[in-house]
């Protein structure tokens, strides 16, 4: 007979987890409390206007690509990407405007327009950067960094020169003399959740992938990479049971012998894959006589990523100088990542990227129009902060804040709105404090502590996601659920 898995959460990772597992046998349940699949991933429509909620930005399609192919598919036929040119449009608040391209000749003349002595070392810091992902990517992504055996491989020189001792931030200011170029350079930690100025300098390996690698807008929206997973896992037999939230992992001799729905019904497995944010599968849906003190207070420690504040506008008006992806910078950056980690409070001038996806998909708002998705980083959840009243005025500061960087006449021209709050995606999502990535990485040995994809204690009990190890984003995330797969399939024989 076969081998029955039950998966929790049809977020990215566990819509990859369960495709793979069914390709390889396994009779696969999938669990998912809301009534949707995509988890962060999903899309909104208010009156015309069409929005993704999630993700804006897709990279590495080489791994979804992978995902595709291990189960016999072929990505292409259930979706369509692209690169966008420019790839984004970043406004400085001294009227100065950098569009980056993928051509990398094409934005080293558009630097040399605006800070001439940075030109030459931009694509000198992206080969650094390509290196960076040479020298760790098959240590650090690829590899579940389980046990003993999966550190092997490994040379000591992977772990040489690369940055890990030294932030982000300062890496980036040894390497550019310019306001701009340091900015924009820095901005690319915050794709993990995390601070440029607490950041290990090895996230400069974050460029490689969106400047050398290429950052990809899939057609339709960012929500048909939910919708393909979905029709994936449906041709290769999983079931889905939607409004099924778990509250119990059940574990009896060293295995998770069953899981619990809220209704009350309880469901027998031989393996259980939780795409639940790590957090709280291990302090609040496993039996706690599983987890001991040492691994509750591990987990308790972990700095959970930025979350974001997100505004919705569908709008009647569009702007010539706004592209699909915008990035108004702050005044100055250490402060708002001073308030956003250390103060937990939201940025007083924050950096505000728009998503207008009606410039590249135009019937995602009437004709005219533009959806405006509009996304602060902003911190997790804690107990000082008042998110329902939050939503209201710091959306209307935002609505205010990007008038006066150049959106003449925003706030008349809005027909429709919404807003999502940290705590939002905490209650959407049951994420850790509403984060957004998973775990940040704002410490040298974030990446040591980010949970294993299989549970250590139990035999038979994985954990896939942005929570879990390799960390957050689409492509990490699907990477989790190929770590995860290994790893059983290492495991589950004996
Ligand atoms: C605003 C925003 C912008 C982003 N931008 C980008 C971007 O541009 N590019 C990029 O690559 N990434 C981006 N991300 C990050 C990306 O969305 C996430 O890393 C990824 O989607 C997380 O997938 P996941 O598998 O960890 O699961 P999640 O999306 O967290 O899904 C987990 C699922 O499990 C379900 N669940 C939880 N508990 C239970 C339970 N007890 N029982 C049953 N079901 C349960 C949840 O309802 C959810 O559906 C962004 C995220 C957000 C929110």
């Amino acid at each position: 007979m076969n081998q029955k898995a039950i998966v929790i959460g049809a977020g990215l990772g566990g819509l990859a987890a369960s495709s793979l597992l069914a390709s390889r046998g396994y009779n696969v349940t999938l669990f998912e409390k809301n009534s949707t699949h995509g988890g962060k991933m999903q899309e909104l429509e208010l009156d015309e206007f069409r929005f993704d909620t999630g993700p804006s930005l897709f990279t590495m399609p080489f791994i979804l690509e992978n995902l595709f192919k291990e189960c016999g598919e072929v990505l292409s036929d259930y979706l369509t990407f692209e690169e966008l040119e420019p790839v984004c449009r970043y406004f400085f608040q001294d009227g100065t405007v950098f569009d980056n391209f993928s051509d990398r000749n094409r934005s080293i003349e558009n630097i040399t327009r605006f800070a001439p002595e940075d030109a030459e070392q931009y694509a000198e810091f992206l080969d650094q950067s390509a290196k960076l992902y040479d020298q760790t990517s098959d240590a650090f992504l690829f590899n579940p960094l389980y046990s003993l055996s999966d550190l092997k491989g490994l040379k000591l020189t992977d772990f040489l020169g690369i940055d890990a001792f030294t932030t982000v931030s300062d890496v980036v200011d040894r390497n550019f003399q310019s306001e701009y170029l340091r900015k924009f350079f820095k901005r690319f930690t915050t794709y993990n959740g995390s601070s440029p100025f607490q950041a290990p300098g090895t996230l400069n390996v974050i460029p490689h992938v969106e400047l050398n690698q290429g950052g990809y807008y899939v057609r339709g929206g960012l929500y048909r990479i939910s919708e393909a997973l979905y029709n994936l896992a449906g041709k290769m037999g999983v079931t889905f049971q939607f409004d099924a939230e778990i509250v119990n992992i059940t574990v009896k001799d060293r295995r998770a012998e069953s899981v619990q729905i809220k209704n009350g019904d309880r469901v027998d497995a031989d393996i259980v894959v939780a795409n639940s944010d790590a957090t709280d599968t291990i302090l609040n849906l496993l039996d706690q006589k599983a987890v001991s003190n040492s691994k509750r207070n591990k987990q308790k420690s972990i700095e959970p990523s930025c979350s974001g504040f997100v505004v919705f506008l569908g709008v009647n008006k569009q702007w010539e100088h706004l592209k699909h992806h915008n990035i108004y910078f702050s005044e100055d950056y250490e402060k708002e990542f001073r308030q956003i980690f250390r103060e937990k409070t939201l940025p007083d001038d924050p950096t505000i990227y728009i998503a207008n996806t009606s410039y590249t998909d135009s019937d995602h708002a009437p004709e005219n129009s533009s959806n405006l998705f509009i996304l602060v980083n902003s911190p997790y959840v804690t107990e000082n902060q008042d998110w329902d009243q939050l939503s209201e005025t710091y959306s209307s500061f935002l609505i205010e804040e990007l008038e006066r960087r150049g959106l003449d006449g925003l706030k008349e021209s809005i027909t429709v709105k919404d807003v999502i709050t940290p705590k939002g995606f905490l209650n959407r999502y049951g994420s850790n404090r509403g984060s957004i990535y998973g775990t940040s990485s704002n410490s040298k040995f974030a990446a040591f502590l980010r949970p294993r994809n299989k549970f250590r204690g139990l035999n038979n009990l994985y954990l896939v996601g942005g929570s879990t190890h390799p960390g957050g984003g689409i492509p990490l995330v699907i990477q989790s659920a190929f770590n995860a797969l290994e790893l059983i399939e290492r495991y589950q024989e004996d």
